[in-house]
């Protein structure tokens, strides 16, 4: 996804509106802003976001969503059936469902179970303790009309500009409980996902994994069998029903399907055809696309765009840049589609590795930015992603910390995406060993793909592959506020410059490049003043700030 609108509810408006759909604005256009103001977790975060419990008491395996979505009702109705193994005795799981859809009854095989409902959760209790390490299935049948709301819609039934329907879910900032029945968390995926979608026999619907089969209902209604043979997040669990027409193409073994409204046709042939550079360069850099067996699929949507696993969603206008407009400012966007790139990218990072809390969602969108700028570089070249990745800077705006308090589903600020790429970006040049690097980070994405990850894991296996403890590094780009500052004093009488970082983790200790460009020196900072001979008089003395996203001053 791009953006998180959520934040200004939960932050009391201290950040302005997301700057995703407006003009990049250059650092001295910001507007200046308040604090963000912390706003204790309410029962509604803590239920949402805490991994409590009756959540940690199982883990899931498998669904089985079987619905009818009825267009003419704004109606939806069926089934979720949810198998999962018991970690530990217990007789209650939570699950959730938003509060305005019905719950009509919860099954364990015949048995009626006795549930109770507080806010958007529904508590399932178990007549007899189920055992731990043993697996049980319970059908959870619901219904009703699913809300349409948050920036992309929640579940939404539009039409198209014929008057057709246009029928989609997009649900990450509200999460699946808006439209169906689950576990409504980021720790815990089900192994796999088979999905049954019924709709009016003149639409198609287009959802994630593998197209099995569709069954004439015999009553004005088709069945849309999917199989997900991979984790899944809830929120990338989709449906996207409409007049679709379908091409479809293939990279290797890889089918490659392409779902339009018949008038885009044409327009969809030539731009999707930015889909398999973009997939050759992700499998360049970190190893072959992770959901080879659903294959790989873009799926036209009247909203800008989501990353639904296999089957990700497009509303880009069919034109380069991000809704026509030149993303980072500094002219490399409009070479490329950025919502084929960026959604795609995230099947690496957000779908096959994937944040263990909302509160580490940098692991998706500042890894998935960075992605963006690893295409930019394979594609148009070194010199291009350096341009393209500053571009970023003006966005960022260094007010909180992009990793925010665990347990209460509290999504980060906008920072995540375009500091969180600025800061691997700086790594690389800590690194600065590029074969070295571009080893790194295919290790991380292999040693973590189908799992679900805190940032405490990626920096140990960081740590452990660079024989290194970068830890205060991470710690400060991710986990405090402000920039690092190095601060230069210069006596050039003496001939010397005295340098330190000024930080708040006290630890910080990060190499930089100083002196002339092309001819940098390799400074090594800590928070204590050192002192270098310099020849170099102090308005020629250089940082290299295109590769270290910090701050300098100096005296
Ligand atoms: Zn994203």
């Amino acid at each position: 996804m791009l953006g998180a609108p959520i934040l200004v509810l939960l932050l009391a408006q201290a950040q302005p509106p997301a700057p995703a759909q407006s003009q990049p604005q250059s650092p001295a256009q910001a507007a200046p802003a308040a604090p963000p103001r912390l706003v204790a977790p309410t029962r509604a975060d803590i239920l949402r976001g805490e991994y409590g419990r009756y959540r940690a008491n199982n883990d899931l395996l498998y669904y089985h969503l079987d619905v009818r979505v009825d267009p003419a009702k704004k109606w939806i109705g069926g089934k979720n059936t949810i198998r999962f193994k018991m970690l530990k005795d217990d007789t209650r799981i939570q699950l959730d469902l938003y509060a305005n859809l019905n719950v009509d009854t919860v099954l364990l095989g015949t048995t009626a179970l006795k549930y109770e409902r507080e806010l958007n959760t529904v508590w399932v209790d178990f007549p007899e303790t189920l055992k731990a390490g043993r697996t049980y299935a319970i059908d959870v049948h619901y219904s009703g009309n699913p809300k349409e709301i948050g920036r992309f819609g929640g579940f939404a039934f539009k039409k198209d500009s014929e008057g057709n329907d246009w029928i989609y879910s997009s649900c990450e900032g509200e999460g699946a409980m808006v439209w169906w029945p689950n576990k409504d968390q980021w720790r815990d995926e089900v192994e796999r996902m088979d999905l049954s979608i019924s709709i009016p026999n003149d639409l198609v619907d287009v959802s994630n994994g593998a197209f099995v089969r569709k069954t004439d209902l015999g009553d004005g209604y088709t069945r849309w069998d999917w199989q997900i043979h991979y984790p899944i997040n809830n929120y990338s669990v989709s449906v996207n029903i409409g007049k679709y027409v379908h091409f479809g193409d293939t990279l290797g073994d890889l089918p490659l399907d392409f779902y339009v409204l018949p008038g885009s046709l044409e327009k969809a042939k030539r731009q999707f055809a930015q889909a398999k550079p973009m997939i050759e360069a992700f499998d360049h850099y970190f190893g072959e696309y992770p959901f080879a067996k659903d294959g790989y699929k873009l799926i036209e949507v009247p909203y800008s765009g989501m990353e639904h696993q296999s089957a990700v969603t497009y509303g880009n206008r069919f034109a380069n840049g991000y809704l026509e407009r030149d993303w980072t400012g500094v002219g490399v966007s409009p070479k490329f589609d950025f919502i084929i790139i960026h959604e795609s990218g995230h099947e690496w990072f957000g779908n096959a590795v994937s944040a263990a809390d909302v509160s580490d969602m940098w692991i998706h969108e500042g890894w998935t930015t960075y992605l963006e700028c690893l295409y930019v570089e394979q594609v148009f070249g070194y010199e291009d992603a350096l341009k393209y990745t500053n571009g970023y800077k003006a966005k960022v705006r260094n007010r909180e910390p992009i990793v925010t308090q665990r347990g209460i589903h509290r999504t980060p600020s906008q920072d995540m995406y375009f500091k969180g790429a600025l800061f691997l970006h700086t790594l690389r040049n800590v690194v600065n060993d590029d074969p070295r690097w571009w080893k790194l980070v295919h290790d991380v994405y292999q040693r973590f793909k189908y799992q679900n990850i805190l940032t405490e894991d990626l920096v140990r296996f960081v740590n452990e592959q660079l024989g290194q403890d970068l830890t205060p590094i991470f710690d400060q780009y991710l986990r405090r506020a402000d920039l690092p500052t190095l601060e230069l004093v210069f006596d050039e009488r003496e001939g010397t410059v005295a340098y330190r970082w000024k930080a708040d983790e006290r630890a910080f200790a990060m190499p930089v490049k100083a002196g002339r460009a092309g001819a940098w020196e390799i400074l090594k900072p800590t928070t204590d003043w050192k002192l270098l001979k310099t020849q170099i008089k102090k308005d020629e003395f250089e940082v290299a700030t295109d590769l270290f996203y910090i701050n300098v001053t100096k005296q």
